[in-house]
């Protein structure tokens, strides 16, 4: 079957391609993916595809469906996003973005147009399949905050799911590598922020003011040492700030300073102890140089954790459909990534396939305005998640 399965990615290459070029050309931002949402829609339903769901968020963007084997069995639910970024496209092509200043640079229109594709391929087999599959067609998950994983999962999508598994094209990797791993991948992305207060005053009469500029920028070089001195040099974390504003006049000792920045981890207990001893330094800092001090710290989006089983799956299939020589392990990435919020919930594989081809021109990096996707590989990715599917439901059966 798995080979059945192969031949037909490859059969449903070309409409993959059409598919993936269409919605390369009118890309929609996180939580706009309206026109989107409904051309999926229309492809599944000129399939005869069942329980079509629609809009999340509150929105109309988003879109589950089933596609029912006609025997009993487990429930895989295989997730695309669908969200282009901001960023004005570059590239000369003929599929080119015509909706200004919005573009898919980071390949969720081939995410897309690949789940549809394992669409076509489930179809044709569906009444072999021993179970049932989920297609999850997310919107936002550039959002950060707001991410449409989230909304989804809250809005039930995972009812009945035993696992879940995702992909992302990545150009960093040689185009048709498949790169698993075991455990975390991708890292947590959250934000911090402080307000450090003082006295403000004349910039000729320090001792007069309680200057903040001077807390500020010792806790700014201070945060260094959380991640050098308090992480086990064996775990990772980064700590960044990204933003710090102070001042009116090149007279004046302000009165506050604002700090806002990032963090990103892999692992829970490393998460909880950059969130608490930032909040110490800072603390800290503040009460050596007589300051006061807010501090806040948000979650944005959980790390990216593989369920070992799953992964394995994914590590298998890609050797059995093509060769030992196309998979890898994949390395930790610090970039994040809200298919988290569905592992957080049931056990989940999310994998990389490499699309980087310096002939094609397909090794720019993501969410920049050259970016583009090796269309050759898609087929590659239908077969993969459509023999994730029936590779986990016959181990179950
Ligand atoms: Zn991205
Ligand atoms: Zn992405």
């Amino acid at each position: 079957m798995l080979n059945r399965i192969k031949e037909l990615g490859e059969q449903f290459h070309h409409d993959v391609v059409d598919l993936r070029r269409h919605f390369h050309a009118h890309p929609e931002v996180a939580w706009n993916e309206v026109e989107t949402t409904k051309k999926v829609a229309e492809v599944l339903k000129g399939m005869g595809c069942e329980n079509i769901r629609t809009g999340f968020g509150g929105t109309e963007c988003g879109l589950t469906a089933e596609i029912k084997g006609s025997k009993p069995g487990p429930c895989v639910a295989l997730r695309a996003d669908m969200d282009a970024l901001p960023i004005m496209e570059e590239n000369d092509v003929p599929y080119k973005s015509v909706n200004d200043g919005a573009m898919h640079a980071c390949g969720h229109d081939s995410h897309t147009a690949m789940l549809l594709g394992v669409a076509m391929v489930l179809n044709e087999i569906k009444d072999e399949l021993p179970g049932k599959v989920r297609l999850i067609f997310q919107p936002a998950e550039e959002h950060g905050l707001n991410s449409g994983a989230d909304n989804m999962t809250r809005e039930g999508v995972l009812e009945g799911v035993d696992v879940i598994c995702g992909l992302h094209v990545w150009s960093p990797l040689k185009s048709g590598t498949i790169a698993y791993r075991v455990g975390p991948m991708m890292a947590s992305c959250d934000a911090w922020e402080a307000v450090i207060r003082g006295k403000g005053g004349h910039g000729s009469a320090p001792h007069m003011a309680v200057d903040p500029t001077i807390a500020a920028a010792d806790i700014i070089s201070s945060l260094q040492t959380v991640v050098g001195r308090e992480v086990d040099p064996m775990e990772a974390a980064v700590i960044s700030t990204g933003k710090m504003e102070a001042g009116s006049a090149f007279n004046i000792i302000p009165e506050r300073v604002s700090l806002l920045g990032t963090t990103r981890s892999f692992v829970p207990e490393v998460q909880d102890m950059v969130e608490n001893s930032i909040g110490r330094v800072i603390h800290g800092i503040c009460q050596a140089f007589q300051c006061t001090a807010e501090y806040k710290y948000t979650r944005y989006v959980p790390s990216t954790i593989n369920d070992r089983e799953a992964s394995l799956i994914v590590k298998e299939l890609g050797e059995e459909l093509f060769g030992p020589e196309k998979v890898e392990e994949a390395v930790l990435v610090m970039g994040a990534e809200d298919f988290s919020y569905f592992q957080r919930k049931i056990p989940g594989a999310f994998f990389f396939l490499g699309c980087g081809n310096p002939e094609k021109g397909t090794d720019k990096p993501h969410h920049s305005p050259t970016f583009n996707v090796d269309e050759d590989v898609l087929s590659t990715g239908v077969a993969m998640l459509a023999g994730f599917a029936w590779k986990y439901m016959t181990s179950k059966n």
